[in-house]
This record gives structure tokens, C-alpha cells and sequence, in this order.
């Protein structure tokens, strides 16, 4: 079986991305440049630009093209930000943060989730990004504070080490719910105080570690 993936991620960009209000042209361009399927296995790739989750193996996925493109562009990305990811999963996302801030930092608990992403994105080509096998929980103290950060896994509620790496003016995204549905939470620091928003309803697999759920 063939694929046009130029014409399936331009059709994802139309019909999933813009129609649904989407308007960061610069989470557009990217979304319509970085070859999602490669991030997926060979028996998927004619999903990899559907309107859902696809497995990633590990009982872990890909989110939803959609959901991706509203967490990017609610972090207000404008090219100079340190950016910190909790949840490398396949790295699709974190090839989005990276075309999109200076540094990202990643952090995935599971190793051979981490060590494909890695591989396939030195094959891209980037080298901005600095990986973690560990609990994300946790943070990244070393190079805190952030400027963004992004959690791509559902917390049973805002993690406590992440607002604190969190910089003045940092935005943070996290999904916050029980273990079945969440809400996309925006958090702003603004000096010691905390704005937060509501960004719709969402569902992410576990965000399990100290901080987070137990495994
Ligand atoms: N952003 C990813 C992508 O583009 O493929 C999707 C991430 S998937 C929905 C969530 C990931 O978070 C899983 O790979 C899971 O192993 C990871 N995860 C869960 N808890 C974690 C933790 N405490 N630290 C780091 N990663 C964690």
C-alpha cells in the first residue's frame, strides 16, 4: 500500500487543525513539515494522521493530532525558550517543541520508548534536545527553571516540582483529572502567583511517579 503523506498532512492541518481554530502559524507550519508517521510502527502508518490516539507499544500512544496542536500553541512558543517535556513518548511532540524553542529537555520513565525517540530524532537531524530515562514527576532541577513546560500524560493533580521549575511568565501545560478523563490546565506564573485556565476536556494515559499516579 502507498501513502501521499504530503497530501494526508495537509489534509490534517486543514480539517483537524484549522477548522477547529488553530491559528498559530507557526505550530501550523510545523504540524504540516514533521513526518508524523515515522514516529509510528509500520503496520499503523496509514493512521498516522487520522483524527485519534495511535498505540505507540508499551500500552503508551501518540495523542491525537488536535490535542497536540492546542497543548503547543496555548505554551505561546516564540523561539527563544528553554522547554521542558514530561512524557517523550514516541517524540513527535518533542520534534514539534523543538522546532519551536531554543533547548528542550525530555523525560521519559520508559527506556526503550526513550532510546527510539532519540534515535529517530538525531535521524531528523535535531540537536536541541536533551533526553531523561527517569520519574518527570520530578522536574529537571539542573536546568530550571523553564520557560515552558509541557506534560503529555494525565496528573491527578498540578505537579508540585514542576510549577516550582517553572519561570516567571512560564507557561505550563498539564492534563489534571483522575485516571479516566482530565482537564487541559494552562498555568502562568506571574512572580510567586499562579494563573490558571481551563482548556477543555481531555483523556491521557497515566502520569505515574512520585508526584503523580502510583504504577
Ligand atoms: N508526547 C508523546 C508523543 O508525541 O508521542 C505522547 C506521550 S504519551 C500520551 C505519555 C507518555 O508519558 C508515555 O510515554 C508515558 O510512558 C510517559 N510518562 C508517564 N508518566 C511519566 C513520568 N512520571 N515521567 C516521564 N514520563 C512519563
Amino acid at each position: 500500500m502507498s501513502h501521499d503523506f504530503n497530501l494526508s498532512r495537509e489534509r490534517m492541518v486543514k480539517n483537524q487543525l484549522v477548522s477547529r481554530g488553530i491559528k498559530d502559524e507557526r505550530v501550523l507550519r510545523v504540524m504540516g513539515k514533521i513526518p508524523r508517521h515515522l514516529f509510528i510502527e509500520d503496520a499503523l502508518y496509514g493512521e498516522a494522521y487520522n483524527d485519534h490516539p495511535v498505540p505507540i507499544g508499551e500500552k503508551q500512544t501518540i495523542s491525537q493530532p488536535y490535542i497536540v496542536a492546542l497543548m503547543t500553541e496555548a505554551l505561546e512558543l516564540k523561539g527563544d525558550e528553554n522547554t521542558l517535556e514530561i512524557g517523550t513518548g514516541s517524540g513527535y511532540q518533542t520534534a514539534i517543541l523543538a522546532e519551536l524553542s531554543s533547548r528542550v529537555y525530555t523525560i521519559e520513565r520508559i527506556k526503550s520508548l526513550l532510546e527510539n525517540a532519540r534515535k529517530l530524532l538525531s535521524q531528523l537531524g535535531y540537536d536541541n534536545i536533551l533526553f531523561k530515562a527517569f520519574d518527570g514527576t520530578l522536574g529537571w532541577k539542573e536546568y530550571a527553571p523553564f520557560d515552558a513546560i509541557m506534560v503529555t500524560a494525565g496528573a491527578p493533580h498540578l505537579t508540585k516540582p514542576l510549577i516550582d521549575q517553572l519561570a516567571d511568565n512560564g507557561r505550563m501545560i498539564i492534563p489534571v483529572g483522575d485516571r479516566y478523563s482530565q482537564e487541559l490546565i494552562k498555568v502562568i506564573r506571574k512572580g510567586k502567583d499562579l494563573e490558571q485556565k481551563s482548556l477543555g476536556g481531555c483523556r491521557f494515559v497515566n502520569l505515574i511517579g512520585v508526584h503523580g499516579w502510583p504504577d
